[in-house]
């Protein structure tokens, strides 16, 4: 494009070859941030976790994949979203259920925005059939249920949600954990582990808020191991 100079020319100097062309630095405002949305191009590489899901329901393991995309890739606004999900079996008993729920996941994923909310919803699904019990006693009322669980998880991994327990409140649970399991007799107080998800005490009943066999009476009260619900009475 040919460019009419209407004024003097005071003062010029000439780029040197090696010299690199200025640039100017975009302001905050310029940059345009990445964000999840349906258009958003998949990238060729995706990073992701692979959960693996054992029923007593089923032989055969069922893995789920969720691969993240990096958005704002090395910049201060680098963010980590979950773009699709694959569950995979050798069991085909449920492959027509299975595809439909890992596409549109998937399609929730990649619409962007808030995705938390899938854990709940698929948490309350209850089998008609009945659910089942989980190695640790956790009660898992459906398939759909712990796939809610396994997300959860990831969505915790990657910092989209937060543990609801703090430090103190878990630090509190074991202490009471030790001392429960310090009161009773040795031979009941076998499966003590500084795994969360071990087994709780033997003899511990049913929590009604995470569904975990893990309330146990202390000091008048049915306290649960596991999330802390108490109740007194
Ligand atoms: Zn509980």
């Amino acid at each position: 494009m040919a460019l009419k100079i209407s004024s003097k020319i005071v003062d010029y100097s000439v780029v040197k070859a090696d010299e690199p062309a200025q640039t100017v630095e975009p302001t905050e405002a310029e940059i345009q941030l990445e964000e999840m949305h349906e258009k958003l191009k998949r990238p060729e590489f995706l990073e992701g976790s692979t959960y693996k899901i054992k029923t007593p329901t089923s032989e055969h393991a069922i893995y789920v994949t969720i691969n993240d995309v990096i958005l704002n890739h090395g910049s201060d606004h680098e963010i980590r979203r979950p773009f699709e999900i694959f569950i995979n079996s050798k069991n085909m008993e449920h492959y027509q259920w299975i595809s439909a729920l890992t596409l549109i996941i998937s399609a929730v994923f990649r619409k962007g925005g808030d995705c938390t909310f899938l854990v709940e919803e698929l948490r309350s699904v209850f089998d008609p059939k009945g659910g089942y019990m989980k190695r640790g006693g956790r009660w898992m009322p459906s398939l759909v249920a712990e796939i809610g669980d396994v997300l959860e998880q990831h969505l915790k991994r990657i910092g989209m949600m937060v543990d609801e327990m703090d430090e103190h409140q878990r630090a509190y649970l074991e202490q009471k954990r030790a001392e429960f399991v310090a009161i009773k007799p040795q031979g009941q107080a076998a499966a003590d582990c500084d795994d969360s998800t071990a087994a709780y005490p033997p003899g511990a009943q049913m929590c009604g808020k995470c569904h975990t066999q893990a309330a146990v009476q202390m000091d008048g009260c049915m306290t649960c191991l596991n999330c802390g619900d108490s109740k007194c009475g």
